[in-house]
């Protein structure tokens, strides 16, 4: 990547945008008022508790959408009349988009995020419903046209990429494989800074395929959330596009990324009055959003001339792959969208001040200049010349001389590079059209299914995320339930969904469902236990909380809205059935108690979520029950004062008796903590129990390896072997000692539970296993086993100086049986010590692949020169030895008695520090044969490598040169102070 000079020292500062929506069905409901207004970009709040309380605030742009609109026949909200202030999609694109789309084309990084609460229209502005196309599908409209315009100057490539990231984990939606639990891993490189490591990027060729792709990523996200039990508004969905522009004639190659962020939700639960929840008002809940604040924070005041020694971009996934976006190589935008209610108030005022600090940021923005383009060319010349200059060679009859061969080589080298840039680049774009026709196919069929079956289509809290999910039910019987490869059955995940949940049948054009045993099957708002007919329209809840609505026949299908039943209405209808609700005449009309309407909502809010945590508890065996309750439900005291209504969580532990009552706030950040730990228990279900396989850190180990005698005594410092190779052909001793483990999470979570450690040393046959310790958080171990190579090869050398000993730590919790290992394959001596190395060493399996045999070579002269380094050192080592020789042989005992030992024992310690350091630059040397650039890697991917393997190179040799002058400093300074103790040179 190269940067234009003169882009060089341009800043660009944020720029940021405000949008109102209009009131929702429940703001209007609660007959709400509007406390925002705008005037030209400036925009004021009211706080609707103090009407001297104004603020003002004035962004890029300003967007009204709240009145003044009107939907045409196609479904689109349009200014009610000619030149009116609504702002619709399309101003807002206009303004927006076709910046961030021209700053793309010119080659610039550009970045537009969506900030605001949940609801307030984050989802319409980047993504848009239905005929209200939002940013994205516009910009990749326009950018598809501006493609087609501008082709005969450049040839230009897109990909597209669709991921999640949520509770800090990113998930590829775009990828058909199974979700890892872990999901992607974020990784820096030197040039390309952070990066999502085998993140799809799928080649697109019309905004088709974006809608589309961008269809399959919002239905993976949808199966996601209801498989996770994730809560979408907790989640942040980014969309990468990736441009490539090859300009033919001058021969360079422009890249722009195009990072497109629908943030997580604003809001943040806070605890109400005086209560102190240790969760700090959901501030752990969500880091990437956290972090995203305290960066912007940082970054406003970089801008005002603060010192800041410290932005924290690393402390979130999000912030990591924003770096660019913010304060970086960016043209950043930010949209924050309000909601213009009264209630909303607090969290509107917080979005104005956000996005006041976002407008602070200056970035520097550069052109990227690929040099793919420019480096296959030279390359080219570069042959052109070699091949004029062997003719030339020719024609002075020196056909066979050195020079020609060397050149001739040099000549197929860089045919062979130029071929493989190209063929790798060829081979990823086939890979991505395979699939992308495949996803394709799949979105057609269902396309036509649709008009050929009934079918159940999943509505989802967040209105984005509804209509994705459609299940067919083909005629004759379905089971539905998890039951992943059954024959005839349709398979869901979800909580509280049995292995065998329910059954459709679909018998001369009528759909009935039956409930199995024990399974939850909920149809308009009503529990079911027998088989019951489905009717067009008709809303289902299987298990705790996966929602759909079963559409009929296309016959049964009239040109009835189907948006009226939305998750708020599945809700209310469950609600209903428990005897809360809202009288027909009461909604919709301005005199209903808005603070009964608030309860109403907070209840119909907080009921799935108590279903939920039901299951998990349940499932975890907590014995721990949930339920809603109102607060003073009557309207007004004995006074006639009217009463606070409010909504608590009533927590009921069977095995204590314990009650207590959450406030609705605590309760949704601790239903956060308890799916954690729900998501990991799941996890530790699918792995047989193995912990921490994640990388997380589940505790802290107390062990040592400690060579010793055969029969296990320690062996001390004078026992310090100068060259490890002497070792080889003899017996070797060594004892792993493990202490104690500390800060258990296993055991924290549950004090009954247990733990042991197993391991594997060198070639033992077996996985051994520690005694099982339970119920101690700092468990004691106090374990020592020894190993014995009664013949010791050069592959254990090997392994004792370059590899690790793999301690697994395995959770027990009651009733589970205790790891042992049968020892029946294990040979031990009589004293009872494992006997290990006794078999050939195989064939060290050199790896050669062409484009590697030049560094493995390279590599391999290192290792020589360590050898013979190693060699000479023992030369030295033996001269000293001898010198050490003559003086004990020469001077009195009773000074030679004083002398010796502390001669040795400081030149043992001196070679002991550097064995030491060998031992790492060994490992940097391993590192070093380990590194290879990936197989996608393109041009740019080698460069980078190439770059990180001279940086690798580069380490290792000044690691070498360090230890090998530190010894030589200890070797001269002992030989100097044995001189001045003895006297004998002087
Ligand atoms: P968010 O993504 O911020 O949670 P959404 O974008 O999903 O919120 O919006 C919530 C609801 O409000 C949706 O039903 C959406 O259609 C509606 N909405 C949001 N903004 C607008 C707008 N500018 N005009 C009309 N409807 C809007
Ligand atoms: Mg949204």
């Amino acid at each position: 990547m190269r940067a234009k000079a003169s882009d060089m020292h341009s800043k660009d500062c944020v720029k940021v945008a405000v949008r109102v929506r209009p009131f929702n069905k429940r703001e209007r409901d609660a007959g709400s008022r509007c406390i925002i207004s705008l005037v030209s970009t400036s925009i004021s709040i009211q706080d609707p508790r103090d009407c001297h309380n104004r603020r003002s605030f004035c962004f890029d742009y300003a967007y009204w959408s709240h009145s003044g609109f009107t939907k045409d026949q196609t479904g689109l909200f349009v200014p009610e009349e000619l030149g009116g202030r609504y702002a619709d999609q399309h101003s807002v694109f206009q303004d927006l988009g076709v910046g961030i789309l021209e700053n793309a084309l010119q080659g610039y990084n550009a970045t537009l995020l969506a900030y605001g609460q949940t609801g307030s229209g984050k989802s319409y502005s980047m993504v848009g419903y239905g005929p209200n196309k939002g940013l994205v599908p516009k910009l990749c409209d326009r950018l598809f046209e501006a493609i087609r315009e501008h082709q005969e100057n450049r040839q230009c490539q897109v990909f597209f990429s669709m991921l999640e990231i949520y509770n800090e984990q990113v998930v590829d939606l775009l990828s058909r494989g199974s979700r890892s639990a872990a999901g992607l891993r974020v990784r820096e490189e030197l040039q390309k800074g952070f990066y999502v490591e085998g993140l799809r990027k799928i080649p697109c060729e019309n905004v088709l395929q974006v809608e589309q792709l961008m269809e399959q990523g919002t239905r993976t996200r949808t199966t996601a959330a209801t498989q996770m039990n994730a809560n979408s508004s907790r989640s942040h969905m980014l969309i990468i596009l990736q441009l490539k522009q090859i300009f033919s004639k001058e021969s360079i190659t422009k890249q722009s990324n195009i990072n497109l962020v629908d943030l997580a939700g604003s809001e943040r639960q806070r605890s109400s009055g005086s209560e102190a929840d240790r969760l700090k008002e959901g501030t752990a809940i969500n880091l990437s959003l956290t972090t995203l604040g305290n960066v912007i924070s940082a970054l406003a005041d970089v801008a005002v001339g603060k010192k800041v020694v410290h932005i924290p971009y690393r402390d979130s996934v999000l912030t990591k792959l924003l770096q660019s976006a913010l304060g970086g190589n960016s043209r950043t935008v930010m949209i924050a969208t309000l909601s213009p209610a009264d209630i909303c108030y607090e969290e509107s005022l917080s979005t104005l001040r956000y996005a006041e600090r976002a407008k602070r940021i200056q970035n520097r923005a550069v052109v990227n200049e690929s040099p793919t383009e420019r480096l296959v060319k030279e390359l080219k010349a570069e042959n052109a010349r070699l091949l004029q200059k062997l003719s030339r060679m020719d024609q002075e009859g020196r056909r066979a001389s050195d020079e020609s061969k060397e050149l001739r080589q040099l000549l197929t080298q860089n045919e062979l590079q130029i071929r493989a840039i190209q063929t790798l680049w060829e081979q990823h774009l086939q890979e991505a059209l395979k699939d992308w026709e495949q996803q394709y196919a799949n979105i057609t069929q269902e396309r036509r299914m649709m008009q050929m079956y009934p079918y159940i289509l999943n509505i989802n809290e967040d209105a984005q995320l509804s209509g994705v999910v459609k299940l067919f039910i083909q005629e004759g019987e379905w089971g539905i339930g998890l039951c992943d490869s059954a024959p005839r059955s349709i398979s869901i995940k979800g909580l509280g969904i049995q292995e065998h949940h329910a059954v459709f049948r679909n018998e001369q054009r009528r759909v009935t469902l039956t409930p199995l045993t024990g399974s939850k099957v909920i149809i308009n708002g009503s529990a079911v236990y027998e088989t019951a007919e489905l009717q067009h329209l008709d809303r289902l809840i299987l298990g705790s909380n996966c929602t759909y609505l079963f559409v009929g026949y296309p016959s049964e299908r009239g040109g009835e809205d189907w948006s009226r039943y939305d998750y708020d209405y599945f809700q209310s209808e469950l609600a209903a059935a428990e005897g809360i609700r809202l009288s027909e005449s009461s909604t919709g009309c301005s005199q209903t108690d808005p603070s009964l309407l608030a309860v109403f909502y907070d209840y119909i809010q907080l009921m799935p979520m108590v279903a939920e945590a039901n299951q998990m508890s349940q499932e975890l065996s907590k014995g721990v029950e949930f339920k809603l309750e109102i607060k003073n439900l009557a309207l007004s005291d004995y006074r006639g004062h009217d009463l606070q209504k409010d909504i608590v969580v009533r927590v009921a532990a069977a095995g204590s008796k314990q009650v207590w009552m959450w406030s609705k706030a605590k309760f949704v950040n601790r239903k956060f903590l308890i799916e954690e730990v729900y998501q990991q228990f799941k996890a530790a279900q699918r792995e047989d129990n193995v912990l921490g396989s994640e990388g997380t850190e589940e505790a802290i180990l107390q062990a040592q390896l400690v060579p010793c005698t055969s029969t296990g005594l320690p062996l001390g410092e004078d026992d310090i072997l100068i060259d490890p190779s002497e070792v080889l052909g003899r017996r070797l001793d060594f004892q792993l000692v493990l202490d104690q483990c500390c800060g258990v999470r296993w055991i924290r979570e549950a004090r009954n539970r247990g733990i042991q450690i197993g391991f594997r040393v060198f070639d033992c046959s077996e996985l051994l296993y520690t005694p099982a310790v339970w119920h101690n958080i700092n468990p004691l171990l106090d374990y020592r086993v020894q190993f014995t190579s009664l013949q010791t090869s050069q592959r254990l050398l090997d392994y004792l100086q370059s590899s690790a000993v793999v301690l697994e730590l395995w959770g027990l919790q009651e009733g589970c049986s205790v790891l042992s290992s049968s020892l029946g394959a294990v040979r031990m001596t009589a004293e009872g010590v494992f006997i290990i190395d006794m078999l050939d060493p195989p064939q060290a399996a050199l790896s050669d692949s062409a484009e590697l045999s030049c560094s493995v070579r390279a590599l391999q002269q290192d290792l020589e020169k360590l050898k013979s380094l190693n060699e000479s050192l023992r030369k030295e080592n033996d001269s000293l030895r001898e010198q050490l020789n003559t003086v004990k042989n020469g001077a009195d005992g009773a000074r030679r008695r004083s002398l010796r030992p502390s001669c040795d024992a400081e030149f043992a310690r001196a070679l002991k520090v550097f064995y030491h350091s060998m031992t790492s630059v060994r490992g940097q040397l391993q590192r070093l044969r380990r590194h290879r650039p990936s197989e996608e890697s393109d041009l740019l991917g080698l460069r980078v490598f190439v770059d990180e393997q001279s940086r690798l190179l580069r380490d290792f040799s000044e690691q070498l040169e360090g230890s090998v002058s530190t010894l030589k400093q200890d070797v001269a300074a002992i030989v100097r102070r044995k001189r001045e103790r003895s006297g004998i040179w002087s």
